[in-house]
């Protein structure tokens, strides 16, 4: 059958009368959902990248035969006969045949032929290049490949309606939809942390204490996604969670169907997240002999093997993660039906895996991939630290190293982090790069992040790569370490005199573009994370007043809130437009020459009622300009007298609180002095802000404070019939900031 190139058909007809069409794509006579959807990609950027002629290997007419078409069946090149994805474009005069093995094969000689030869670029789902539509003179064609990992799946955090063709052509693959060819995917109930969604605490810890773990310190059983685990040694939760994978498995196969797409394959058992592993006799002996992830393995291998026979595709996966990362010892291995997924959660993410001091996770990936025949990775891009993601770190010259050494060590397959594309330091270069090495770890990492840099930033492509250069060096310098959830000082490796340099190059990469789009606003976006280092370091020192913290605070309202402009409204984003509302706040009067460390209202969690009976609003009597209301005639918690704290929330216990009878003033705000503590070194702590706690500074990612000692306050006023006798207006609390104050 022939695919009408309807849409183009106009084009060429008015460019190329006298000559006819220019090329024709066939597909199969039944095409599978993939084949159409690979043709239908062809045509549609074939449509705007050419123009006047197309010819390969000298001839004209060209014929585009996608899938298990009469002309890839005529060469060999059938998708049951070739290996699962891997791809082929190769021409025959001027036949081209696009095909590969699997149900995504001949999507990928799709994509790579758009990509490769015809130099379409997919940066990202809001940004993608075509070259201007031109004649397409090719030489004879013979590419061909294989992505070298197995599993490849990237979480952006954000769901845009194209992310996934986008993710698709890019040769991503976890997809449940037939057009892209389907994928890895998990089954029910989870793809993470499952412990709890088989055995549910709540449902069974209080008749089946003894299916949980117990807790070392106390003696006690304890279970649930956050308090504990599950005894892995008991013989009747095995039983259990076999019988539970079962009904799981079943229930995914009626399901897929019904719905006519294939099944999950892989099935997750895996810890809960909490630290609060079983600590009875027997699981304490079973640790001693092969360490706690050893434990899991034969827990695991139990279960797995309960359903090899009956179903031979699927493979049961776990984590080893926390107190499972490090490798099993005593020569337990897992059996052929068993991934684990290493996580890493240590390592030193601006340094590269060779370095000496962040050789951790290199010798557990090389432990574990001795220890499973199927070795998959989680592992984060991005810092986790809610303000401070964003901020620089040039982890990018060492993605080579380490998808070359997955590759080596056997790695099936990736879950890869790499959130907030809104605000993630140079998330496109990254992005492009973990896309690529996925699928060729062996490609010349300089090449790559030259390419990109010359065709992503166009004139300003070789400042913006010296900006990186200077940040390398720094790091390398300074003996630079940035983890997964850092706190501001682990920046200090960009000393003043590095930000300054970065400035300059930044200025002269901007001015490069000469005002040219996309470039100019690429560009502008580098430097948002330089210029939010700036903006974080002056509000923390008190030093908002500083020119270079002003301009740099003048940039970021005039050009971020723009750029997020084209993501969609979720709540990561919404957090940032607070983000970028917070920049450049002045710091309070009241506290002017002290070093404080102040939290406007944007940076205060409201509350579960957000927007219902709790809003951040601009006030014009604020000094901030903003504030957290809560609507408080509807709870007796809000009734006076008002008390405020510091909790802890590892110890579960109150640090400090203090109670005030009546407003301190009678109208406006005021200081609400709540008094000097020691900041807990838990990431569950926070200072509560009305009687709901709800509203509250949380604590979990400052963790520069911790252990620090300050004097907290609280800038608060109370309007309405509950604080104000003879007022009639609804009860409020408005809270605008919260400061921490120096010794
Ligand atoms: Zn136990």
């Amino acid at each position: 059958m022939r695919v009408g190139m309807m849409a183009t058909a106009f084009a060429f007809v008015a460019l190329a009368a006298v000559a006819g069409p220019l090329y024709e794509i066939r597909t199969p006579e039944a095409a599978q959902p993939w084949e159409k959807r690979a043709a239908k990609e062809l045509g549609d950027y074939l449509a705007r990248r050419v123009a006047g002629q197309f010819a390969v290997d000298g001839r004209g007419g060209v014929v585009l035969h996608v899938g298990d078409t009469p002309f890839a069946v005529s060469k060999g090149y059938i998708s049951s006969r070739m290996p699962d994805e891997q791809w082929l474009v190769r021409s025959y005069g001027s036949d081209i045949l696009l095909n590969g093995g699997g149900t995504r094969g001949a999507l990928y000689a799709v994509f790579h032929f758009l990509e490769d030869v015809c130099g379409v670029r997919w940066w990202s789902p809001q940004e993608e290049f075509v070259p201007p539509a031109s004649p397409l003179v090719l030489d004879r064609l013979n590419l061909s490949g294989r992505p070298a990992f197995r599993m490849r799946t990237l979480h952006r955090g954000m769901r845009e309606p194209n992310a996934g063709d986008v993710a698709a052509r890019l040769r991503l693959n976890g997809f449940a939809r037939a057009g892209l060819g389907f994928g890895y995917r998990y089954g029910s109930p989870n793809g993470c942390h499952t412990f709890d969604h088989y055995l549910p605490a709540d449902k069974y810890l209080k008749d089946h204490p003894e299916w949980y773990s117990c807790e070392a310190k106390t003696g006690k059983r304890r279970g649930g996604q956050h308090g504990g685990q599950l005894c892995l040694t008991n013989p009747e939760v095995r039983e259990q969670m076999k019988k539970r994978l079962r009904e799981f498995i079943e229930k995914d196969r009626a399901d897929a169907k019904k719905r006519g797409i294939h099944p999950p394959t892989i099935y997750d058992i895996s810890e809960n997240d909490n630290w609060t592993y079983c600590a009875c006799t027997n699981c304490v002996a079973a640790q001693e002999r092969w360490n706690l992830s050893g434990l899991m393995v034969d827990f695991i291998n139990d279960i797995a093997s309960s359903v090899r026979d009956d179903y031979p595709d699927v493979i049961v996966n776990t984590f080893a993660y926390h107190g499972t990362e490090e490798p099993p010892k005593g020569g337990i291995v897992g059996a052929d039906n068993v991934m684990v997924r290493l996580c890493d959660t240590q390592s030193n993410m601006a340094a590269g895996m060779f370095e000496p001091g962040n050789t951790r996770f290199r010798d557990f990936l090389e432990a574990w991939s001795k220890a499973v025949r199927h070795l998959s990775i989680w592992d984060y891009a991005i810092t986790y630290t809610r303000e401070l993601t964003g901020l620089p770190f040039p982890s990018e010259f060492h993605y080579a190293d380490y998808f070359r050494e997955c590759s080596v060590r056997g790695v099936f397959g990736f879950f890869w982090e790499h959130e907030s594309p809104h605000k993630a330091d140079m998330w496109e270069l990254k992005y492009f790069l973990e896309t690529k090495l996925m699928e060729d770890p062996m490609l010349d990492s300089d090449e790559l992040i030259a390419t990109f840099m010359r065709e992503y930033y166009g004139p300003a492509g070789d400042h913006v790569l010296a900006y990186r250069r200077r940040l390398d060096a720094a790091r390398r310098a300074h003996n630079g370490k940035v983890t997964w959830f850092p706190s501001l000082s682990e920046f200090d490796w960009i000393q003043p005199e590095d930000v300054a340099a970065c400035q300059d190059i930044l200025v002269a990469a901007e001015r490069a573009t000469g005002g040219r789009e996309p470039f100019l606003s690429r560009v502008k976006r580098v430097r948002v994370g330089m210029d939010r280092l700036v903006c974080l370091r002056a509000r923390s020192s008190g030093g908002t007043d500083a020119p270079e913290a002003r301009d740099a605070a003048e940039r970021l309202k005039a050009f971020w809130p723009v750029w997020m402009e084209r993501y969609p409204k979720s709540g990561r984003r919404r957090a940032s437009d607070e983000l970028v509302a917070a920049i450049g706040i002045p710091p309070p009067k009241r506290f002017a020459g002290m070093r404080i460390h102040d939290f406007p209202a944007q940076l205060i969690n409201p509350g579960s009622g957000v927007e219902k009976t709790v809003r951040i609003v601009d006030d014009p009597e604020s000094e901030a300009g903003r504030a957290i209301q809560v609507d408080a005639d509807g709870s007796h918690h809000y009734n006076l007298p008002y008390t405020i704290g510091l909790y802890d929330g590892g110890a579960s216990r109150t640090v400090i609180k203090k109670t005030f009878p009546k407003p301190l003033s009678e109208s406006g705000y005021a200081w609400y002095e709540i008094g000097k503590a020691k900041i807990p070194d838990s990431k569950k702590s926070y200072i509560w802000l009305t009687g709901t706690w709800q509203t509250s500074l949380s604590l979990k990612d400052k963790v520069e404070l911790f252990g620090r000692t300050f004097t907290i306050y609280a800038s608060v006023k109370f309007t309405g019939r509950k604080y104000r006798p003879g007022s009639d207006e609804p009860s409020r609390i408005w809270i605008d900031r919260v400061v921490l104050v120096e010794e």
